[in-house]
């Protein structure tokens, strides 16, 4: 099959992904083969592929936000020729602490789709059969592979941050994850208060039902309830909590950040304020991410690139010049 390999860790200018002839993925117990119709591509995939999270395995295929369908293996929920997602946590051991509560986003031994194993950057991929999430009719192949780690993530986001029906939320940065969040927060009847660099995403932002749209140095005009950070940068948390009432909560939905700046505790973090970061996903929220996002008609916007463009596919995406989330077809 063809497929885009990771060799070595490197600036993605310099396209470290080579799109090459390998060997199809074999069949194992408990898994399901996959003839990927989709794979979006995520801003964790940059980290992986420029290096800033360490390679798990030489010759890694990046991509965990694959539609495909099932070509081999079936289960009883999923049968030859259905059509599943796969994301980020592409399996937990079941029986570590962490699993034992409940809460497996949090597994001390978790696999990871595009990471420890191989991803959708490919025409074929294998997936933990109890990892995989049916799609409904409702979200098609392109418009589906977003939802599966920016949509789902985003999802949890919003969930780590307490959000309630009709609160003010604060989105900083706008990409693929935050465009997906604010039709959610919409459907919650919140309002919005967007702060993002770039002029398409602030416009995009408004389009999508922003209440108040800002750059990344304005500050929002009201005292935010919640607000949810992106960028994988310390100096937007401390915006964001510089926007926070007492009380409120700042959840991080960033697996890197380059550093967190030294902030004032009196006047930032006094008076109950919260910082939690978001990491990783249940399959539980997934399920319900999903059903909402077919329920609401949730449609985002894509860009697609052939599988032989993925080195350009990340550029883009590093340089904010996809508005909503770019897609690999392969
Ligand atoms: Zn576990
Ligand atoms: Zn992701």
């Amino acid at each position: 099959m063809n497929a885009a390999i990771l060799t070595s860790p490197q600036p993605v200018a310099q396209r470290p992904l080579k799109i090459t002839d390998v060997a199809d993925p074999e069949l194992k117990p408990g898994h399901v083969l996959l003839r990927v119709r989709a794979c979006g591509v995520c801003r964790t995939d940059l980290h992986i592929v420029e290096g800033e999270l360490p390679p798990k395995q030489p010759g890694m295929i990046p991509g965990h936000q694959i539609v495909g369908e099932v070509v081999d293996g079936p289960t009883k929920e999923t049968p030859l020729g259905a059509r599943v997602g796969v994301s980020w946590l592409g399996g937990t051991d079941g029986s570590c602490p962490y699993c034992k509560r409940g809460e497996e986003n949090l597994c001390d031994s978790p696999t990871f789709t595009g990471y420890s194993v191989p991803g959708g950057y490919a025409e074929y991929a294998l997936a933990r059969a109890d990892f995989v999430f049916p799609l409904p009719e409702a979200l098609d192949d392109l418009h589906a592979t977003p939802l599966l780690c920016a949509g789902i993530i985003g999802f949890r986001s919003l969930r780590v941050a307490g959000v309630k029906p009709g609160e003010r939320v604060g989105l900083f940065g706008f990409g693929a994850s935050a465009h997906l969040a604010i039709a959610v927060l919409r459907a919650w009847k919140c309002s919005v208060y967007v702060s993002t660099r770039g002029k398409s995403h602030r416009e995009l932002a408004a389009a999508l039902g922003a209440t108040w749209v800002g750059t990344e140095t304005e500050k929002p005009p009201v005292e935010l309830d919640r607000a949810i950070t992106f960028a994988p940068s310390g100096d937007v948390v401390i915006a964001a909590l510089a926007s926070l009432r007492k009380g409120g909560v700042v959840a991080i939905n960033a697996i890197h950040l380059d550093r967190i700046p030294q902030f004032d505790y009196d006047r930032l973090l006094w008076g109950e304020r919260q910082l939690r970061s978001v990491a990783n996903m249940t399959r539980a929220d997934a399920r319900d991410f999903l059903a909402l996002a077919a329920q609401i008609g949730l449609k985002p916007k894509v860009t697609v690139f052939s599988l032989d463009r993925a080195n350009d596919a990340l550029l883009a995406v590093k340089n904010d010049a996809v508005d909503g989330a770019a897609v690999i077809v392969p």
